[in-house]
């Protein structure tokens, strides 16, 4: 699955203010999500956070992250890092996959050591 992260925002439409996120690949510049909310009719955009998500759509199972240097990282320490969020992080913090654990429950963070939440007992 291609990492992506929540990019959030806040705005005007119409000139009333209006809050949103879009789903934002590391690899991609914010002007890109800017250009594309500015085409839907959104003004004076501020990108305000960016979180990695705790669960996937649809499904609502639990993610966790792959690093370039073959780790894995819960989705606490990969929101608590920012290098995360940078495509050019050192190798033990860019994340370049994220997946579902389904039922690894030998899964740890490469960070914290904290077991990954797995979907399935
Ligand atoms: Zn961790």
């Amino acid at each position: 699955m291609i990492p992506h992260y929540e990019l959030h925002y806040v705005a005007k439409y119409g000139g009333i203010p209006a809050t949103g996120q879009v789903a934002a690949r590391v690899d991609t510049p914010d002007f890109v999500y800017q250009t594309e909310l500015e085409a839907e009719g959104l003004e004076d955009i501020k990108f305000t956070a960016r979180e990695w998500p705790r669960w996937a759509w649809p499904g609502g199972y639990p993610l966790y992250y792959m690093t370039a240097d073959g780790g894995c990282l819960c989705v606490e320490c990969a929101n608590q890092n920012q290098q995360t969020f940078d495509k050019d992080a050192e190798k033990d913090w860019q994340i370049v996959a994220m997946d579902v654990n389904y039922e690894d429950h030998d899964l740890y963070c490469d960070h914290c050591n904290e077991q990954i939440e797995a979907a399935y007992e």
